[in-house]
């Protein structure tokens, strides 16, 4: 029975990753198509100057439970590959948040109502806001933007600078008077109100193309499936008893195809096939954020007081040490986040400007031995209050869509893409003839 389902997964990023590692293993035959050198997409390992970085930080959450399951399942170990840290939110000098260890959601109440950094008004406000969502389920009857719902809820210009903004920023990508609302509250849901252990942080100790993909790859090939990189497909070709794929290899013929591809390459394939107008006008009308990522490898005894460290009113939003999280001494990453100000600048600008700011905030007056800037300009959708998201299911039976930005509850994230993944791989073993 099984062997009818043949399933070709165009992109080799976290969602088509993760709809082949899990079709491997019900033994359903799956070729994957990576257009790039590696697998990965937006969340890959990038070598420069003998180093080991990825496109971007990234961070995963303990909630994220696809992705863990999925990263075991293919020979990862959680607890190896990861730094684990239990929530905190520090900005250096202005807001100092930790959740002991208690059970959830006591540990957020108890890190409010202690936070350094906030007046107690403040604290009783936040406090009192968590309370209300989680008595509302975190379902709010209407969508709105995050900045409204703020209002709604009094949080003050103070406390949103320090709390509400880098943390929306950090989970949607998004400024908070164009994010979403709803899709805020399901990651805070989802990582405050359930287990401890759902709101730690975690930081991966090797680069996200050896995290899964790779990892991925070999469990597909080992389980009787292929993954060919170099490999774009350009066309994608219903046909009367599945659909074929054409490649600059040539052409192969599947029951069901899964396009796990990013959503401008998803548009370009999808545009041309009959039945799909309305898919296609989702994906055009999703709106961009970028992601910068600023890597300053400084000699080896640099150090930052933390593993990850915010900065308020700052270019850099977030710091990271790999020395302390990978054991790449010496090498930092700031991240900022959305649209802003740094957009203005050029790479050796912007480099410049983080220079600066570790200077002034911490002291580190050594010169970076090299900075790489990383502008990845399309990182995610803009995650903005009512999205119509493209569902996975098309109206194509056998064609199915994977990404981060397909419909479902989470922003652009890992968890998002690979949720995604695991669906279409289950909607084709229910579609098993
Ligand atoms: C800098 C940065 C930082 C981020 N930080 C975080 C974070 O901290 N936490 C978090 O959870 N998420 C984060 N994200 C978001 C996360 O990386 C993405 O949501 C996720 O990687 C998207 O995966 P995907 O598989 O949906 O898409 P993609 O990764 O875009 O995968 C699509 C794949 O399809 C391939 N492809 C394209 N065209 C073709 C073709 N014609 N044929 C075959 N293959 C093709 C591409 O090369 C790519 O490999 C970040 C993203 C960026 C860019």
């Amino acid at each position: 029975m099984a062997a009818e389902l043949k399933v070709g997964i165009i992109g080799g990023g976290y969602a088509g990753m993760a709809a082949a590692a899990e079709l491997a293993a019900a033994n359903i035959p799956v070729t994957v198509f990576e257009s790039a050198k590696q697998l990965g997409g937006r969340a890959r390992g990038v070598s420069y100057n003998d180093t080991r970085l990825d496109n971007g930080q990234h961070l995963l959450l303990g909630c994220y439970r696809e992705t863990l399951r999925l990263i075991e399942l293919v020979g990862g170990d959680v607890e190896r590959d990861f730094l684990r840290l239990p929530m905190q939110l520090d900005l250096h000098h202005h807001l100092e948040l930790r959740a002991p260890r208690l059970p959830a959601p006591l540990h957020l109440l108890f890190a409010l109502l202690n936070a350094k950094g906030l007046s107690w008004g403040e604290r009783f406000k936040a406090a009192r806001f968590m309370i209300a969502l989680r008595s509302m389920n975190f379902r709010l009857p209407q969508d709105m933007t995050v900045a409204e719902l703020l209002k709604q809820h009094g949080q003050d210009a103070g406390l949103t600078l320090k709390f509400w903004e880098p943390l929306t920023i950090a989970a949607l990508n998004t400024p908070i008077a164009k994010a979403s609302a709803q899709v805020l509250l399901n990651v805070l849901r989802d990582a405050l109100n359930r287990a401890r252990a759902d709101s730690d942080m975690l930081l991966p100790s090797i680069d996200f193309t050896a995290l899964f993909p790779q990892r991925a790859a070999a469990f597909i090939e080992r389980h009787g499936g292929k993954v060919h990189l170099s490999c774009g497909v350009d066309a994608i070709v219903p046909e009367h008893d599945g659909i074929a794929l054409q490649t600059a290899q040539g052409t192969q013929h599947f029951s069901h195809v899964i396009c796990a591809a990013s959503p401008a390459t998803a548009e370009k394939l999808l545009q041309p096939l009959a039945g799909l107008d309305d898919t296609v006008q989702q994906i055009t009308a999703l709106q961009k954020q970028p992601i910068y990522t600023v890597y300053l490898q400084y000699p080896t005894q640099v150090r930052l007081p933390h593993p990850m460290i915010g900065l308020h009113q700052r270019i850099s939003q977030w710091l990271f040490d790999k020395g302390r999280i990978a054991g790449q001494h010496g090498l930092l990453a700031s991240v900022i986040s959305a649209e802003g100000i740094h957009q203005a600048l050029n790479q050796v600008e912007l480099a410049q400007k983080v220079v600066v700011e570790l200077r002034e905030e911490f002291g580190i007056n050594e010169v970076p031995l090299w900075s790489k800037v990383i502008a990845e300009k399309r990182a995610t959708f803009c995650c903005a209050p009512n999205l119509q998201r493209p569902a996975q299911q098309t109206s194509i039976p056998n064609l199915l869509l994977a990404g981060d930005y397909t419909a479902g509850d989470y922003p652009a994230t890992l968890e998002g893409a690979v949720l995604s993944g695991v669906h279409c791989a289950q909607l084709c073993l229910a579609g098993r003839k």
